[in-house]
């Protein structure tokens, strides 16, 4: 077997260059992949189906013409191939563990010190630590979630309290009397339990501990982020995973995109060619953990960001991804292009007059037009026919196809809660 069999030190690969690393994970995955292949039939099977001869496999780019390994795959493999899909490296009575998640797929309980030490260092890495006393408000049954950051967060040195989710009123006092300092779950669920403790008399500065909370999981969390952060004094991290992998990026201090995990390979593909897209393009995250368990290897996660290529001011090396921009279903394509929501953002928060914007997709005749709706903050003083054309430049830059039109709504005409871009095509 050729490659490298057994992870670095993560403390020195954290230190590497991008040029090191290229090369120690291509090491790896020249071990992973005959490893993998030999031990896993529905592996073999798909390497087989690509005529990849996983001897030759010398790196990640060997590999661009293995078809993605997707969910709906996994869901079919797990109900074809019982017990374990031909996807886990070890037969059952091995297994600690089997999760049942949605499908149903039936992820393995990790056994691999390698993904052990990843999901460790990662939560230090987030800032948890021996001292800390964490609520853990992942699903503790079927699925991963809960028990996954349950071991990583005991083995960093923190003392956990298994809460699961639900019971609002209990995970307060519990906060509240057990002086808990840090907290995992949703976004959604955390501003639960804050607006809860309030309505129950609490002041969240003075009566909780409360100091570092990771909220990942959900879109679109920064505006309640930076109250959490300006309001109540909790710093906020961000990180990002899924059932069947785990935990592969997370953010650090600087909270200027989230670190690839070490010992995890990310492509970011495009959805139109499943090819690597350039450097800063919205593309799919397309994942390869070293893992020796699991070795889902190029796992398409449905998931969309784009690589951030300059080094992180906080001196570590990774690769970094920017925030989950959506899912690749909520692209709409238009006019022969997906363009995607989370394009939007960025481009629209340059206009700081704007209270709030949609793009609308019709097809009145046979072309796709596109409308970007605006609501402003008030019209006072805005020259709108200059506005527009601004609005239009920079949008159709964005999205990289022109806006038709830019039309200026009444005032609570775009619903609080909206899709940022809606398809009302009628063909
Ligand atoms: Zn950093």
């Amino acid at each position: 077997m050729t490659g490298r069999a057994t992870p670095l030190p993560f403390e020195k690969q954290e230190r590497m260059s991008r040029e090191e690393r290229a090369k120690y994970l291509d090491e790896r995955l020249k071990w992973l992949v005959p490893y993998a292949y030999d031990r896993a039939p529905a592996i073999k099977a798909r390497f087989d189906k690509a005529g990849i001869d996983p001897s030759k496999v010398s790196g990640i780019k060997d590999l661009e013409n293995l078809p993605l390994l997707r969910k709906d795959d996994l869901v079919d493999l797990y109900k074809n191939n019982p017990p374990l899909g031909g996807l886990v490296t070890m037969p059952m009575e091995e297994l600690e563990r089997v999760y049942v998640s949605p499908g149903p797929i039936y992820d393995p309980h990790h056994q691999s010190e390698t993904f052990w030490q990843r999901l460790v260092y990662l939560v230090k890495s987030l800032g948890f630590g021996k001292g800390d006393v964490v609520v853990n408000t992942w699903a503790y049954h079927l699925v991963p979630a809960g028990h996954m950051i349950d071991e990583a967060l005991r083995r960093a040195g923190v003392t956990v309290i298994p809460m699961g989710v639900g019971n609002t009123e209990l995970q307060v006092e519990v906060m509240h009397q057990l002086k808990v300092t840090g907290f995992f779950g949703t976004t959604g669920f955390f501003m639960n339990i804050i607006t809860k403790a309030e309505e129950m008399g609490y002041d969240i500065r003075k009566d909780f501990n409360l100091k570092l909370a990771c909220i990942g999981g959900e879109m679109g969390g920064g505006p309640i982020r930076k109250l959490v952060e300006e309001k109540y004094g909790i710093a906020t991290r961000d990180a990002y995973g899924t059932a069947d992998v785990g935990f592969m990026a997370y953010e650090c201090s600087e909270k200027s995109g989230m670190h690839i995990a070490e010992e995890v390979i990310v492509e970011i593909v495009s959805y139109e060619t499943g090819k690597p897209v350039a450097p800063g393009e919205v593309g799919e995250i397309v994942v390869t953990p070293i893992d020796e368990t699991y070795p889902l290897i190029r796992f398409g996660t449905g998931d969309l960001a784009s690589l951030i290529e300059e080094p992180c001011p906080c001196g570590k090396t990774a690769l970094r991804i920017t925030r989950i921009l959506g899912r690749v279903g909520d692209a709409v394509r238009t006019r022969g292009m997906f363009i995607h929501p989370r394009q939007l953002e960025p481009a629209m928060a340059k206009f700081t007059q704007v209270d709030g914007y949609q793009a609308v997709v019709t097809r009145p005749g046979h072309r796709d037009e596109l409308t970007l709706k605006v609501e402003l903050k008030s019209e006072e003083g805005i020259d709108k026919e200059k506005l527009a054309k601004e609005l239009n430049q920079v949008v159709s830059a964005a999205v990289r196809i022109k806006v038709d039109r830019v039309e200026f709504v009444a005032k609570g005409s775009i619903p609080e809660v909206h899709k940022l871009i809606v398809d009302e095509r009628v063909y």
